[in-house]
């Protein structure tokens, strides 16, 4: 749960194969299963940390690794992106087969949703084929219990070979299960084998063929046999990862060549081409994860999903789709908003108490009036203000939108959006990369691994910046309180408020589906690709974890930021107004120098510079305006949103400035974290600068339209 930019995993091990023991002992053991089995979830309660999880498929997208210590032995866990099979398609499923493959871990444990146990066998039968050390950990038993699913894990255990283990990873006290079974299976001496599953007789002859000769090429290490399929199935990326693995291309050396010929040979006089192996190979591992869930699992009710289906066929459908998510948004900012007022009058309350007694301290110490000036009116105030104005919404949302994610609503969102965005010529996923935006826009960037192609998660990563983040809707709310809604507060003027917040993020997804579908009939031509994206199970969200989470995980790290930020922006805001060039402050001279400009937008040259100041993060952009106005102003006490307004509009702000302002907040340069993980993420300074500049251009186009046609009237 949560979508910081340190939870989707940018401070994770990218490469997925390189991983820090404490000690050379230190047994490394990779997390595998599909997406959204509760793989994150046993990793986070193994090691205590933080993954991100989320009740939905492909939030994962590059390994995370913690420790975990038992009486017996440490353990390296490594959290890896979801994957259904070994056959990799997309860049988080490449990561994924290529640390079970290739990583080497010491163990691996395959998480299963016990819900849907057959389709996880997929990726189980293809793990144990491959690796010696297997724990089948088949997770959700308290779904499966509620879906009055049964599964006998003695049998699954017996027919797979392997040790398996039932758990419910949101229980603690079940994660001992996964630590018992993982050092029982090192105390164990006997030596376990790869899983055999037997294919149809012209695949097992064509191994039989390859089979000795890679056993003999690669001296063991790697499994020939599944060595022998990939070469057959002619896997390229795959092909391409052994190579490196391998340091030798085994389809260059001529022994191999013969054998691969005089295999494919067998497979063609027995109608199978290289275009349908991977079909018969997959059909073989379907029909014997059927056999084993014919013997291990028992369903006690026919109609298990019927509840599920009925609400997705509510909240899916074409007449309550839209409606229904609209309502949702809008729902979640009323409550931040109404939540926000009470929170944000008690901690100004709180803040502005303790600006006084700091200000009698400095008195009470004879300290000179510049030092108060700038450390207690500079530093204290700015970050007084980044508190009391930002921590309230962001506190209130975080925990509501990841209830919602918790619940499962989100791969609803984009079935709902696939639409759109497929006329755009974009990919569906898109929206979950754009929802996770909402939280921070370097994880929704970080999200677009999620798109399987390169074209569409440009175009997601370049349009990514029209969601506001937490960093900048409480200056939204800001604004729209105190010029358009009031600051009396009461429930009417919170709706009125969150109708009017829904109205600016919609014109952002509007601007994301223009962009897109320009995007994709010019630079980025090209028609938009099919993709599953499954609509997993509505599960019940951990309400207390998640506000927890949310409070620690996001709320405090974003704030954190901000205010790391805050505190020297607020040290420079202060020297640039009080050093003088000339008679004028240099903090005069620059937002002199970008007034004209800005006025053509509906700014003026003080916000402009406060936007370009506020490049580290966005949510000090209002903080760096405030100091602004009030190194030049005479307004001294900054203690509620009524003196704010009195501030603005002692500044020359309008109902114009206040709109201008919001849209070039919704549209304008990402932030530098942002701008950073785009160009991790693109690995182009091209793609950077056009992320820049898109959402920049945009900014500058609207507010001048909107500005010249609000100001003839
Ligand atoms: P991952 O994609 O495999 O890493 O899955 P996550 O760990 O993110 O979990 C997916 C969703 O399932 C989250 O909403 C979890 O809270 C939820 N979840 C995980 N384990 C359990 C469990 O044992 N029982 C229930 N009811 N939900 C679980």
């Amino acid at each position: 749960m949560g979508l910081t930019s340190k939870s989707t995993g940018i401070h994770a091990v990218d490469s997925g194969l390189e991983i820090k023991k404490q000690t050379p002992q230190d047994k490394v053991i990779a997390i595998a299963g599909n997406p959204n089995v509760g793989k994150s979830t046993v990793f986070n309660g193994l090691t205590g940390m933080n993954q991100h999880t989320g009740n939905w498929p492909g939030k994962t997208v590059s390994n995370a690794q913690g420790y975990c210590e038992t009486k017996e032995n440490t353990y390296v866990l490594v959290d890896i992106p979801g994957t259904y099979s070994l056959m990799a398609h997309s860049a988080e499923e490449e990561v994924a087969r290529n640390f079970i493959c290739f990583g080497q871990p010491d163990a691996t444990v395959v998480v299963c949703d016990a819900t849907c146990l057959e389709r996880n066998l997929n990726l189980v039968l293809q793990t144990i084929e491959i690796s010696k050390k297997v724990i089948v950990c088949v997770n959700l038993m308290d779904e499966a219990k509620r879906k009055h699913i049964k599964i006998n894990l003695k049998t699954l255990s017996q027919r797979l070979q392997v040790p398996v283990i039932g758990i419910t990873a949101r229980k603690k006290s079940n994660l001992c299960f996964v630590t018992d079974a993982l050092d029982r299976l090192f105390a164990s001496k006997t030596q376990t084998q790869p899983y055999h599953i037997a294919y149809s007789k012209p695949i097992e002859d064509a191994i039989a063929v390859l089979e000795p000769v890679l056993q003999e090429k690669t001296a063991g290490k790697i499994n020939a046999r599944w060595l022998s399929l990939r070469l057959l199935d002619r896997d390229d990326s795959l092909l391409r990862e052994l190579q490196a693995h391998l340091q030798t291309d085994l389809t260059k050396d001529p022994q191999v060549q013969k054998a691969l010929a005089a295999a494919q040979a067998i497979l063609k006089a027995n109608g199978i081409s290289a275009s349908n192996i991977k079909d018969k190979i997959v059909s073989c591992i379907v029909k014997k994860a059927e056999e084993i869930c014919f013997y291990a699992v028992t369903y006690e009710k026919s109609n298990y999903n019927a509840f599920d289906r009925r609400l997705d066929e509510i909240l899916t459908s074409r007449w309550a789709g839209y409606p229904v998510m609209i309502a949702l948004l809008l729902l979640i900012f009323f409550i931040t908003i109404t939540g926000a007022n009470v929170l944000s009058d008690f901690l100004s309350d709180g803040l502005f108490y303790i600006e006084d007694r700091l200000t009698d301290l400095f008195t009470y110490m004879g300290a000179p009036e510049w030092l108060h000036s700038m450390l207690v009116l500079g530093v204290y105030r700015v970050l007084a203000w980044v508190v009391s104005v930002m921590l309230p919404p962001m506190a209130i949302f975080f925990p509501l939108f990841t209830l919602l994610e918790d619940a499962g609503y989100l791969p609803r969102v984009a079935y709902n959006l696939d639409k759109p965005f497929r006329k755009c010529c974009a990919c569906g996923k898109q929206a979950l990369s754009m929802c996770m935006g909402f939280g921070c826009n370097a994880a929704g960037i970080v999200g677009c691994r999620i798109i399987d192609s390169p074209r569409e998660r440009l175009i997601a990563m370049l349009t990514n910046n029209f969601v506001p983040c937490n960093g900048r809707f409480p200056m939204m709310i800001t604004m729209i309180t105190i010029f358009f809604i009031g600051v009396s507060g009461g429930l009417f003027n919170s709706l009125l408020s969150a109708l009017f917040l829904t109205g600016i993020i919609l014109i952002g997804i509007i601007m994301t589906f223009v962009v897109s579908r320009l995007l994709s009939k010019t630079i980025l031509k090209g028609v938009a690709s099919s993709f599953t994206l499954e609509l997993p199970p509505y599960r019940r969200p951990q309400i207390g974890k998640v506000i927890l989470r949310s409070v620690f995980d996001r709320t405090l790290f974003v704030l954190g930021r901000a205010a790391v930020i805050a505190a020297p922006a607020g040290l420079l805001i202060w020297l640039m107004a009080n050093i003088k060039v000339g008679d004028l402050s240099l903090l005069h001279h620059c937002s002199s120098f970008l007034d004209p400009f800005a006025r053509l937008l509906g700014l003026d040259g003080v916000i402009l510079m406060a936007f370009i100041l506020g490049i580290p993060a966005n949510e000090i952009v209002l903080p760096i305006a405030i100091m602004a106005y009030l190194a030049q102003g005479n307004i001294m006490q900054m203690d509620d949103l009524n003196t704010l307004h009195q501030l603005l509009v002692e500044n020359g702000w309008t109902w114009i400035t206040a709109i201008s302002t919001m849209l070039f907040s919704l549209m304008h340069w990402p932030c530098s974290t942002t701008l950073i993980t785009i160009h991790k993420e693109s690995g182009s300074f091209k793609w950077t600068a056009l992320a820049f500049a898109i959402p920049t251009i945009c900014g500058m186009v609207v507010c001048f339209v909107f500005t010249t046609i609000a100001r003839l009237f």
